[in-house]
C-alpha cells in the first residue's frame, strides 16, 4: 500500500475532516499530526455530523487505528470531553482503535491564561481561539513543557517539572497584573497558577487517557512492514504555517505537507501522495492579508450558503474569491500529487464567478505570492456560475461549467483534481 497525506491549501477549514474520514475507509493508521484543539474538523457521515478537535477524523471508523502524533498539542480535558462526547454519540474508543503518542505536548490551564495575555499585549492581534495552542508550542521550544510521557512519573518528579514549567509564566502574570492596576490594561486579572492546581489538573483526566498513550513508532514501524496505508490528517493549512504563511499571522506549528510528516512521524521519501485540500472559494477565520476577499453581499452569500461559521468558535469566516495564485504556491512547497476541491456546489449558486489569476503588483503583474501581499491587487477571470450539483455522481454528469471551473484549477496549478466534493456529506464525494 502507502502512505496517503492531507493538507489544507488556504487558511484552514477547507473540508480536511471530511477528506480524511473519506480517504480512511481502506487506510490501516490515520494519524492527526499537528495543531491542537484550535482545529475543527467536521464530518457528516451516516446522517450524523460529527465534528472534531484533538480526535484524528477517522475516529468514526471503528476499524481503523487513529492516532494523535507527536506533533500535536493536547488539551487533556478537551481530549477527555471529546472522547466522553464521540462515546455517548456512540463511537467506538477502544485501545484497539485508538492511540496517543506519549510524546505529544500536553496543553495545560495556565497555556490559555498565557494566550490571553499575549492576546491583550499585542496591537497587530493575531486572532487566535484562545485555546493555548500557541502558548504550548512555545512552551515545547523552550524545552520545559510537560508531554503524554510525564504523566505516569512519580508525584514528586512530576510537581518538579511542573513547578520549572510554571516559572516564567507567573513571573508574566505579576508584571501584567501590575500593569493592569496601573490602569495602562483594563482587561480581567491574570491568575497566579500553583503546582498543585496543575497537578491535580493532570490526575484528573490522566484517568480517561492513561489507557491509549504508547510508544506509536513499533505500530507505524509494523504498518511500514505490513504495506498498509497510513493516512496523516492535517491540521490548519499552508498560509497558516509559520515558516511559510502570511507570518506573523499564522499558527504556531507547520502545516505543510512536511511538517505534517514530521508531526506524525513519517519520513518524506516514504508518503507517496500528497492531498491538497482547497475550497472552490476562500475562507478565513482572524486575521491577516486576504486578497480576494469579499466585504459585500456577495461574500455575505458564500457565507450563508457555505455555513462558514467556525467549527471551534462559532465566528463568522471572512470569505472571498478562490485566489488559483496561492494554490499554485503550495505546489511544490508542499510537494502536492493530487487536489481535492470542496465546496462546488456552494459557489455554483452564483452566476457569476470570479478566480484570481493573477497580482496587480508595484505596477506590474504577476503570478506568484510576495512576502508583502497588502501590496497585491487581485487580477480576476470572470467564469459563469449558475449550476446545481444536485443529484450528480459523476464528473462527467456536473454541468459544463463546473467542469470548467474544475478545469481550469487543473490548468492553473498543474496539478490534477482528484476529489470533488458537492455537499457536506461524505456521500455528496465525486472522484474525478
Ligand atoms: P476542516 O477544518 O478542513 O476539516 O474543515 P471544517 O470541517 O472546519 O469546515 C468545512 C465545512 O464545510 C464543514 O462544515 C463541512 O461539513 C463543510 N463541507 C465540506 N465539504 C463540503 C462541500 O463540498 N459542500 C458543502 N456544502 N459543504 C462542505
Ligand atoms: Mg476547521
Amino acid at each position: 500500500m502507502a502512505t496517503k497525506m492531507i493538507v489544507g491549501l488556504q487558511y484552514g477549514d477547507e473540508g480536511k475532516g471530511r477528506a480524511v474520514h473519506y480517504e480512511a475507509k481502506n487506510a490501516s493508521i490515520v494519524i492527526r499530526a499537528t495543531g491542537g484543539s484550535n482545529a475543527g474538523h467536521t464530518v457528516v457521515a451516516n446522517g450524523k455530523k460529527y465534528a472534531m478537535h484533538l480526535l484524528p477524523s477517522a475516529i468514526i471508523r471503528p476499524d481503523v487505528l487513529s492516532m494523535i502524533g507527536p506533533g500535536v498539542v493536547a488539551d487533556l480535558k478537551i481530549l477527555s470531553e471529546e472522547i466522553a462526547q464521540m462515546r455517548e454519540a456512540g463511537i467506538k474508543i477502544e485501545k484497539d482503535n485508538f492511540a496517543i503518542s506519549e510524546r505529544t505536548h500536553i496543553t495545560l490551564p495556565h497555556h490559555k491564561q498565557l494566550d490571553r495575555l499575549y492576546e491583550m499585549l499585542k496591537e497587530n492581534k493575531v486572532g487566535t481561539t484562545g485555546r493555548g495552542v500557541g502558548t504550548t508550542y512555545e512552551e515545547k521550544a523552550r524545552r520545559t513543557n510537560l508531554r503524554m510521557c510525564d504523566l505516569f512519573q512519580e508525584e514528586e518528579k512530576l510537581k518538579h517539572k511542573i513547578t520549572e514549567n510554571l516559572k516564567v509564566y507567573n513571573v508574566l502574570v505579576a508584571e501584567a497584573n501590575f500593569l493592569i492596576e496601573d490602569g495602562v490594561y483594563h482587561e480581567q486579572k491574570f491568575p497566579i497558577i500553583t503546582t498543585e492546581e496543575e497537578y491535580e489538573y493532570c490526575m484528573q483526566y490522566k484517568e480517561n487517557i492513561q489507557a491509549f498513550i504508547t510508544d506509536t513508532h513499533p505500530i507505524i514501524d509494523q504498518a511500514i512492514e505490513n504495506n498498509a496505508l497510513i493516512l496523516i490528517e492535517g491540521a490548519q493549512s499552508f498560509w497558516l504555517d509559520n515558516d511559510h504563511g502570511d507570518y506573523p499571522m499564522t499558527t504556531s506549528s507547520n502545516p505543510n505537507a512536511s511538517g505534517t510528516a514530521s508531526g506524525a512521524g513519517v519520513g518524506p521519501t516514504l508518503i507517496n501522495e500528497v492531498i491538497g485540500v482547497m475550497k472552490a472559494y476562500t475562507s478565513r477565520v482572524g486575521n491577516g492579508p486576504f486578497i480576494t476577499e469579499l466585504e459585500d453581499e456577495t461574500g455575505n452569500l458564500i457565507r450563508e450558503w457555505g455555513h462558514e461559521y467556525g467549527t471551534t468558535t462559532g465566528r463568522p469566516r471572512r470569505t472571498g474569491w478562490l485566489d488559483l495564485v496561492m494554490i499554485k504556491h503550495t505546489k511544490n512547497t508542499s510537494g502536492l500529487t493530487s487536489l481535492c476541491v470542496n465546496h462546488l456546489d456552494t459557489i455554483g449558486k452564483l452566476s457569476q464567478i470570479q478566480v484570481c489569476v493573477g497580482y496587480q503588483y508595484k505596477g506590474k503583474t504577476i503570478q506568484h505570492v510576495p512576502i508583502d501581499k497588502e501590496n497585491c491587487k487581485p487580477i480576476y477571470q470572470t467564469l459563469k456560475g449558475g449550476w446545481t450539483t444536485e443529484g450528480v455522481t459523476t464528473f462527467e454528469q456536473l454541468p459544463k461549467e463546473a467542469r470548467d471551473y474544475i478545469y481550469l484549477i487543473e490548468k492553473y496549478t498543474g496539478v490534477p483534481v482528484k476529489y470533488i466534493g458537492v455537499g457536506a456529506d461524505e456521500k455528496r464525494t465525486i472522484i474525478k
